[in-house]
């Protein structure tokens, strides 16, 4: 039984299960306003001491976390997988990888949050990582687990505290993984809400949050960072993209280069920000490269059950995330383009019972069509032809959104070349999406695609701003009779 929730009339959040809608998986209560104001005056009453504890208890604390997450893999793989539609495997690399990252940031926080001293003869010079004290967070429902724990895991180390408000579409693996880790820690200083917007606005506008982490759609992150605002709380922001995936006329397309692409796009039915969203292939190269992606995709793409072994691909989130994805993919057919199905279907699904979206390549959409001037987030991914590379640049670079890319060719300098001038904040070389991720290069966008970074040394200093003690060197009056206020030469 779930406990009512503390929001309005006791309101809960259903969660029923997008490979089988009948199933339902969970409830967890809606966080009211005076919740969400408790939780923060506890998490900031818990702050000030978590930070003097020292970062080697602190590290203690989340790497004892990360066995806890450890010995519960399965069973959290697979209620995520439950909830979220995503296929078991998919589950289980990201609960591992949770636990992969909790490790790097133990490895990594010392050196990140020392103090640095100076002593030289312009004096002497104390740099000091500060917690900025509450750490909201605020994060989807896609990877809930891993980008939760990008916040979570250096804010922590950091010293901060931290409350979480997950996506109601899948609040539950990652209220058990939090539960997990909060046992390692002292009370108050991790802690989750639960609602829609409104819970998510109370608390990025408490005045006791110092801090927002926030990864989502545009349209919420701009409400966020206007509420954000109206108490000067910084925020990081990670949002969509619309990766282009580049084939420069020379790439290779067997079948390894073609079934990490089509992975790229259909990994998590294809809502995955990072996503290989736009296809982009030389004009000459058409129909070999479709036979290509055909081949690859009946080969690694298997739809049905979540949970049913050897399916690569689940349902959507939600019936809205249907329809609207269905409208994208019907608005350009009826623009003259064609959308080719893709892969197989496991035998053993009632395709009807659940939130599926058959997957397909679109052909001859103009470059106006919705399918490739937004972030589809499903099953579908366009094609689109190119015969020269400064107008294909020019094309790839119109998009608003900056976050990923790629550039597929056999001569690495010259995907390195190109990779430079594409607008995005990662390019991948031969590769995109999950296989190209990495812990040690940091990950955001630029343009709309949000700022600040998660990964890597600069997703450490997100949590941490540098405040300075500071001593200067000798006294140097000014020159020539002028009042010795002189700057420093
Ligand atoms: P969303 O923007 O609808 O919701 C994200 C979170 O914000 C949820 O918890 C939601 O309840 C909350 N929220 C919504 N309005 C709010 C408000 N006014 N104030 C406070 N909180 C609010 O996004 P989604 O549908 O859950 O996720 C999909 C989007 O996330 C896609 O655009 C995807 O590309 C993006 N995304 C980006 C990254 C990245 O690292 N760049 C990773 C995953 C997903």
């Amino acid at each position: 039984m779930t406990a009512p929730g503390d929001g309005p009339r006791g309101a809960v959040i259903e969660r029923e299960n997008p490979s089988r809608t009948s199933e339902l998986v969970g409830t967890v209560g809606v966080s009211g306003p005076e919740r969400v104001d408790a939780l923060v005056r506890r998490a900031d009453a818990a702050q000030r001491s978590w930070a003097a504890t020292g970062i080697a208890r602190r590290l203690a604390a989340l790497a004892a976390g990360a066995d806890a997450i450890a010995g519960r893999l399965e069973p959290l793989a697979e209620l995520l997988a439950r909830e979220s539609g995503k296929v078991l495997a998919d589950c289980r690399g990201e609960v591992g990888f949770a636990g992969t990252y909790l490790r790097w940031v133990v490895e990594h926080a010392p050196a990140a949050y020392a103090d640095r001293e100076i002593d030289d003869a312009a004096g002497r010079l104390l740099r000091l990582p500060r917690p900025y004290g509450v750490v909201a967070a605020i994060t989807p429902w896609n990877a809930p687990i891993i980008l939760t724990l990008l916040k979570v895991a250096p804010a922590l180390a950091a010293g901060n505290a931290v409350v979480v408000k997950p996506s109601p579409l899948a609040p539950l693996a990652v209220s058990e993984v939090l539960r997990l880790l909060a046992g390692a820690l002292p009370d108050g200083t991790l802690a989750v809400v639960h609602g829609d917007a409104a819970a998510g606005a109370a608390l990025v506008g408490h005045p006791l949050v110092r801090k927002v982490a926030f990864t989502g759609g545009g349209v919420a992150a701009r409400q966020v960072a206007a509420t954000a605002a109206t108490q000067t709380t910084p925020v990081v922001l990670e949002l969509g993209g619309n990766d282009a995936a580049i084939f420069l006329p020379d790439a290779d397309l067997g079948t390894e280069p073609m079934r990490r692409l089509v992975l790229a796009s259909f990994a998590t039915s294809g809502q995955v920000c990072m996503a290989a969203k736009r296809l982009y292939v030389h004009r000459g190269r058409r129909e070999e490269f479709v036979a290509a992606y055909r081949a690859a995709a009946a080969e690694v793409l298997r739809v049905g059950d979540a949970l049913t072994p050897g399916v690569s691909m689940g349902p959507v989130i939600s019936a809205g995330a249907v329809a609207r994805i269905e409208q994208i993919v019907a608005a350009a057919v009826a623009r003259g383009a064609t959308a080719l199905p893709l892969g197989t279907v496991d035998g053993g699904t009632d395709l009807a019972g659940g939130y599926f979206v058959a997957p397909t390549l679109v052909l001859d959409a103009p470059d106006d069509a919705e399918v490739i001037t937004g972030e589809q987030f499903g099953p579908t991914v366009p094609l689109l032809l190119y015969d020269d590379e400064e107008e294909l640049l020019a094309r790839v670079n119109a998009d608003e959104l900056g976050l990923g890319g790629s550039v597929w060719s056999a001569d690495e300098e010259r995907a390195f070349a190109l990779a430079r001038r594409v607008e995005a904040g990662f390019v991948f070389v031969n590769t995109h999406n999950r296989t190209g991720l990495s812990l040690r290069a940091p990950f955001g966008g630029v343009k709309r695609s949000g700022y600040g970074r998660e990964y890597a040394e600069e997703g450490l200093a997100e949590y941490a701003q540098t405040c300075v003690v500071h001593a200067p060197g000798p006294f140097r009056p000014g020159g020539a009779g002028l009042p010795a206020n002189a700057y420093p030469g």
